[in-house]
């Protein structure tokens, strides 16, 4: 019992699109219709359809 799997906490993590646009799009893969989110005011947001997570990159 001396390693437990923390896996699960680092894969959400690393789960972020960093992009330069003040604006992105997602459709979830096809999964759900396109919503575009503005990263203008927090520099960061989540797809609220499929939880992707997107923040600028300078
Ligand atoms: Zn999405």
């Amino acid at each position: 019992m001396a390693n437990a799997n923390t896996d699960t906490k680092e894969h959400a993590d690393q789960n972020i699109i960093l992009t330069t646009e003040h604006r992105v799009a997602c459709d979830g893969g096809g999964t759900h219709p396109i919503t575009y989110y503005d990263l203008g005011k927090w520099g960061q947001a989540t797809c609220h359809y499929c939880g992707q997570k997107f923040a600028s990159h300078h």
